[in-house]
């Protein structure tokens, strides 16, 4: 009898085990990003890594290191994807963008182009206009509620802009209140290291002009000032990039 009663005791709790073990899993599914190569086998080859909620919401797609040698834009993105834990919607991760340049501290790809002017490239052109229409393609099919590309800005010289902590748009259409509530959070001290400040006009060719232009999705240039140290301009990004998730309440 007793051997009995401790049998079905220890069914009782294996039972009771799997139950919560099944709806643990239903409840906070596995987040496992997952890497799908782009102009894979080419000089320009990288990683879009993609993180699904597992729930339905927006989606959101940050682009780190177009610029290979812009550090602090690669590293941040790099780390979005290894820590975000979303509670809705899907994040798309390109890091770094320019890979080979991100590898050779170098701003341009291995065939000497600037990545950031050759959008929307082309499916038969080098690696780097390959790279461009494969995340020209990507950008579309997710169809996000917002694009960040990460960048830094250099100290003023002649020739060059002085942007400092900034970001660029193209247009505001349909984020008025997210850019409206970035810029008011930094130049509270509520945001980032500092204030920053906004521009518009980005360069043709850039992922900013043409996403924007050709398929009506906005896109946020994020620039970190080269002057700050490493870690401030790294964690910049992040905020800002974070700042929206929970604005689209993804986290
Ligand atoms: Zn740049």
């Amino acid at each position: 009898m007793e051997l009995y009663q401790s049998r079905k005791a220890r069914f009782c709790l294996l039972a009771v085990a799997v139950i919560l073990a099944v709806l643990a899993f239903a409840l906070y599914p596995v987040q496992k990003p997952t890497c799908k190569k782009l102009a894979e086998g080419t000089a320009a080859e990288t990683c879009l890594t993609v993180l699904e909620s597992g729930q339905p919401g927006p989606a959101v797609f940050v682009i780190g290191g177009v610029h290979g040698d812009e550090t602090a834009g690669w590293t941040a993105a790099n780390r979005l994807a290894k820590e975000t834990k979303l509670s809705s919607g899907t994040l798309y991760i390109v890091s770094p963008a320019n890979a080979w340049g991100a590898t050779h501290s170098n701003r341009l790809t291995a065939e000497n182009r600037d990545l950031n002017r050759l959008f929307p490239g082309g499916l038969d052109g080098d690696s780097s206009e390959r790279l461009a229409a494969e995340l020209f393609s990507e950008i579309e099919q997710a169809n996000p509620a917002v694009v960040f590309d990460l960048h830094e800005s250099l100290p003023k010289r002649a020739n060059r802009d002085d942007l400092g902590s900034s970001i660029i748009f193209d247009s505001i259409d349909g984020i008025e209140d997210l850019i409206l509530g970035m810029l008011l959070e930094t130049q509270s001290g509520g945001l980032c290291s500092g204030p920053f400040t906004c521009y518009t006009g980005a360069p043709i060719g850039s992922i900013n002009r043409i996403v924007n232009d050709t398929l009506d999705l906005r896109v946020i240039t994020v620039e970190t000032f080269r002057e700050d140290a490493l870690e401030t301009r790294v964690q910049d990004h992040l905020d800002l990039v974070h700042y929206a998730l929970k604005y689209y309440d993804m986290e």
